[in-house]
């Protein structure tokens, strides 16, 4: 066994544990372990440091996500757009690939809450994901998601992705992956050296606060970046969690110096059992305005909202152009209205 898979092995799946560690009653919590699976890797246990922080509300279960609502299961609709059980096709040049459903950490608010903790796929379901995407001469980028990828052994991973390789309109390959967030030693020189094989190939990260931005994580980043692999950085807004522009921009800019672009900024989709993570809209825009003119505009991500029914993702930012009685005026960082001469052209 790899260093990696005896920490993975070693991930905490036991309330009792938090019992034993804060003293909390975990009597609420066990159906909601049962519903949706605990598990915590020890890199992250020990960045746990009380009930409610940052790191508890987006690992530990919570009895909301059992309320009652009526939001669906699939809000993106991806059931509907897999041709194949691993792949979801929305876009017609980008497939993702879905090659397992488990992963080092279970976030609680995860849009595919449905299915993380599931199993692999299997041979035949991979082989078929395959397939499809060989017939679909559109397809130029594959995404490889989950679950995380990177929970497959690195030779299952090397064969997926010399399988994927071979298709000539496969273009790009994208990993996304919360290792080097949950389980930095994930990211060994081995698997680095394996991944640089099959360029262009492109990681995205998931790190949504600055206390993820550890020594090990960022050690982890700097091997990727000397495979040559470009490295962007996914987050979700989460309620009670980062969603100030104060956690926001200081994530963003140490995501810099892990030499990782901030992407995207996810609004939180309509998800069953996760109403205790959603902002307004507006707590969204607010942290996109505070960010223009106040840090390194390679710090700033998209943010973006997943429309419901897998229409697409479309982008939200703050109004800096308004047109009004015939003019145009357009707002600073700072808000200040500056009129905005069009030139007429021809
Ligand atoms: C987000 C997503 C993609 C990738 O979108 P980009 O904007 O290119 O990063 C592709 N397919 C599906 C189904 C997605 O949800
Ligand atoms: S790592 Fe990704 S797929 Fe896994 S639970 Fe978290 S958000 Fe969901």
């Amino acid at each position: 066994m790899e260093d990696w898979q005896q920490q993975l092995h070693n991930s905490i799946t036991d309330l009792q544990a938090l019992q034993r560690r804060f003293g909390i009653d975990i009597a609420p919590l066990e159906e909601v372990a049962r519903r949706f699976p605990f598990q915590i890797t020890p890199h992250f246990w020990k960045l746990l440091e009380e009930p409610d922080d940052p790191l508890w509300r987006q690992f530990i279960p919570h009895p909301a996500e059992l309320a009652p609502d009526t939001l669906p299961e699939d809000p993106l609709n991806e059931e509907a757009l897999s041709p194949v059980p691993c792949v979801v096709h929305r876009y017609p040049d980008r497939a993702l690939l879905l090659a397992t459903g488990r992963c080092a950490s279970y976030c609680r608010f995860c849009t595919r809450k449905r299915r993380t903790g599931h199993r692999a796929a299997s041979e035949e379901e991979l082989a078929a994901g395959i397939a499809y995407i060989a017939s679909q001469p559109a397809i130029r980028d594959v995404i490889l998601s989950g679950g995380d990828p990177l929970t497959l052994p690195d030779e299952t991973l090397c064969e997926l992705l010399s399988r994927l390789r071979h298709i000539r309109h496969v273009e790009i390959i994208r990993i996304g992956s919360r290792m080097p967030a949950t389980l930095p030693e994930r990211i060994t020189e081995r698997l680095c050296r394996m991944l640089a094989r099959f360029h262009p190939l492109f990681f995205c990260t998931h790190f949504n606060h600055p206390r993820e931005l550890t020594e090990e994580s960022k050690e982890a980043c700097r091997r990727l970046c000397e495979a040559g692999i470009p490295l962007h950085n996914q987050s979700v807004l989460l309620r009670h969690v980062n969603d100030t522009p104060e956690i926001i921009a200081e994530l963003c800019r140490k995501l810099l110096t892990f030499r990782v672009r901030p992407y995207y900024l996810h609004q939180m989709d309509l998800t069953r059992g996760t109403g205790h993570f959603r902002t307004k809209l507006d707590c969204g825009l607010h942290i996109m305005a505070s960010l223009r003119g106040r840090i390194s505009g390679l710090a700033i991500p998209c943010y973006v909202v997943d429309l419901p029914g897998g229409l697409g993702k479309v982008p939200l930012t703050p109004p800096y152009l308004l047109h009004k009685d015939g003019q145009t005026l357009l707002y600073s960082p700072n808000g200040k209205a500056v009129l905005y001469k069009e030139e007429d052209i021809g």
